[in-house]
């Protein structure tokens, strides 16, 4: 067999041929949204905005859309609009990037979390349940790799207990679950527009929901909770120029040639889903009968616009640490990330008083996975050279 890369032979692809695990997908057509924006008279609070959001709507199938600076931003938002404050619990996943929890701390709430499932990596119904107490006021949920999470049943379990459901779909746009598109059944649905997410607005996110009274306070903490709505108002207006602050937000707005940018991707979401459809067959394919190594279960119910491809590793049938395999997989030229360390276990999250131990079977899955190159503008010959590259560091470590 061929030399492992790491050990000096030749790698599946070369320095100059790396495939990165995520990148964007732009063509001349998003490009030029974008200039034609710039030449406008609007680069911000302008028209592409009211544009940007009916288009987010009508895919989504959502009330309302407010379109934002970043996914950060959208969580931060939605903590904001259900009036997260000190004392207040909210529930969240422990195997995410730290934003799905970042915003609970930002509104001065305490994160809990909660562990995932074995084989979806999505958040564990049963240990939610477990987790809630009086204190507990939301829970946020994520689609992790675009896979929807069971919000049915997490609808089911707020309803009973007086909960708002923030559905964190940063991976998810485009994803259906039981025939309805994510973003029209959490109470406040949040999407990334990052590069590596499945469309960009280069930064961008968006706050979805179907309830006006959330709406109108998503639309504040995005602009400094100042309105121009004379109903909203506490005094009479003074004048065409009068405006009141009535809460505290920030400014987390989107440009306007920005939200171009994502308008044009969004035309192209089909065949941006079809694509990472296709790829994820053709690894599940691949890897399904590989004995080195586990793929994540699919959820029947959730129509899944992949986000992230995630191997684990098997290590009853291979000899090497997960370092060993994600260096060697480095070093053949296509590069993994993992995704992600839990939560708690950030230095930030140990000094807060957050233990390891917490979630184990997080724990365990985050010791074990990492994520492969999986984006759409993928050729077909990426897919096979990672492929390749897997196998091939399998056959080398297999006992
Ligand atoms: C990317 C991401 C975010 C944050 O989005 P930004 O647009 O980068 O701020 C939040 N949650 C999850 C699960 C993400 O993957």
């Amino acid at each position: 067999m061929e030399l492992l890369a790491i050990k000096g032979g030749t790698p599946v692809r070369d320095a100059q041929h790396k495939i990165s695990y995520g990148k964007q997908w732009l063509d001349e057509a998003d490009i030029e949204a974008v200039v034609e924006t710039l030449r406008s008279n609007y680069l911000t609070c302008g028209p592409k905005i009211a544009e940007l959001e009916k288009k987010l709507c009508e895919i989504t199938e959502a009330r309302y859309a407010v379109a934002c600076s970043n996914g950060t931003a959208a969580l931060h938002m939605a903590c904001m609009a259900i009036g997260i404050k000190p004392g207040d619990e909210v529930i969240v996943s422990a195997i995410t990037f730290a934003a799905s929890s970042n915003c609970v701390l930002y509104c001065g709430g305490t994160p809990v979390f909660a562990d995932v499932k074995a084989d979806t990596y999505n958040i564990d119904i049963e240990d939610v349940k477990r987790k809630i107490t009086d204190k507990t006021k939301a829970i946020v949920a994520v689609d992790f790799t675009g896979q929807a999470v069971e919000i049915d049943e997490l609808r089911k379990i707020c309803d009973e207990h007086n909960l708002y459901l923030i559905e964190d779909a940063a991976h998810s746009i485009g994803t259906k679950y039981k025939g309805k598109p994510v973003g029209s059944v959490a109470d406040i649905t949040t999407f990334s527009f990052h590069p590596v997410k499945t469309v960009t607005a280069g930064e961008g996110g968006a706050c979805m929901t179907n309830d006006e009274n959330l709406y109108k306070r998503l639309a504040l903490a995005r602009s400094h909770g100042i309105t121009k709505d004379p109903e909203q108002m506490v005094h009479e207006s003074e004048g065409g120029w009068y405006m009141e602050q009535i809460m505290l937000g920030y400014n987390y707005r989107i440009t306007d040639f920005q939200a171009a940018l994502l308008i044009s991707q969004l035309g192209k979401l089909k065949i941006f889903s079809d694509r990472r459809k296709e790829i994820r067959k053709a690894y599940d394919e691949a890897f399904g009968k590989n004995d080195c190594l586990y793929i994540q279960k699919s959820i029947a119910e959730s129509d899944t616009t992949q986000h992230l491809y995630i191997i684990r590793l098997n290590p009853d049938k291979l000899s090497c640490t997960r370092k060993e395999f994600f260096n060697a997989l480095t070093a053949e030229g296509t590069c993994p990330q993992v995704h992600y360390i839990p939560v708690y276990w950030h230095p930030y999250y140990s000094e807060l008083g957050y233990k390891k131990g917490l979630c184990p079977v997080a724990e365990a899955t985050y010791e074990q996975i990492m994520s492969i190159p999986f984006y759409a503008a993928m050729t077909d010959e990426d897919v096979a050279d990672t492929i390749k590259a897997v196998n091939k560091i399998c056959d080398y470590y297999r006992k």
